[in-house]
């Protein structure tokens, strides 16, 4: 398909078809004519008398293939700048990972499932054991604990309420924490001692906690009574393995 050169009959302008067609247009003046005749003209356009009449106005449906020669730079540069858009769109950097991209085959889905329900099972396997000694230990404890306070002198409201003892709580990995909270307003500090070597011997008693070892009779002991305004805390020091006792008036806290 080779264009041919011509000039337009109407206005003079240069203008180039194909061909294989036989009418031409103009884009300047719009004209439509046979390209025979833009031919000849062009071989010797000094000859010619242009008339330059207006021509009917075809916007947006050309019926002759033309090639612009001149063609008005605004279209173009919009032709241009959507040619840019798409090659943008098309030219993909290869090396460019986006989420489309990445489709996970079923295969590895299910793998990284059954991977991560196999953590879980381990993690269940090495933890509820540990956590169901841990319950069954404090159950144990929890059901003796009323000699502790009877030991020590003092009341303890033991009953439960949803589940929870209404007077203390034991807590801890190890059931080691004791916390009290006593209707008598002030304890001496043999009761704070009775109530942690009262509660110490039991929790090793259930614990299966032999009295010749120190470190896990004791433990991380601590038992902390409210009576009154005050809290006392009482605890072994681990280098000293001395027990002592710390009295904190309860407005202090509350500051
Ligand atoms: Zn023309």
């Amino acid at each position: 398909m080779a264009s041919i050169n011509g000039i337009c009959k109407n206005c003079g302008s240069l203008v180039v078809a194909y061909d294989r067609d036989e009418m031409c247009e103009c884009l300047f003046c719009d004209c439509v004519f046979p390209i025979s005749e833009a031919v000849e003209i062009a071989k010797n356009p000094g000859n010619y008398t242009f008339p330059n009449e207006p021509q009917p106005k075809r916007e947006g449906n050309k019926r002759y293939t033309t090639v612009p020669v001149f063609p008005d730079p605004v279209p173009a540069a919009i032709k241009q700048a959507e040619s840019l858009t798409t090659t943008k769109k098309k030219e993909k950097n290869p090396y460019e990972v986006s989420a489309d991209d990445v489709k996970a085959p079923a295969k590895t889905v299910w793998t990284i499932a059954g991977i991560s329900l196999g953590i879980i099972l381990l993690v269940v396997a090495i933890f509820l054991p540990i956590y169901l000694i841990r319950q069954g230990r404090k159950d144990a404890i929890s059901e003796s604990v009323g000699q502790v306070f009877t030991t020590a002198g003092y009341a303890v409201n033991t009953a439960s309420t949803d589940g929870y003892p209404v007077g203390y709580s034991i807590t801890g990995s190890s059931n080691n924490v004791l916390q009290v909270v006593t209707s008598t307003n002030e304890l001496s500090e043999d009761q704070v001692r009775d109530t942690y070597e009262a509660f110490a011997a039991l929790r090793a008693e259930k614990s299966g906690y032999k009295t010749d070892n120190a470190s896990q009779y004791y433990g991380d002991v601590r038992v902390e009574i409210i009576a009154g305004s005050e809290k006392y805390i009482i605890r072994t020091d681990k280098q000293t393995e001395k027990s002592t006792v710390t009295v904190i008036p309860l407005a202090s806290e509350l500051t």
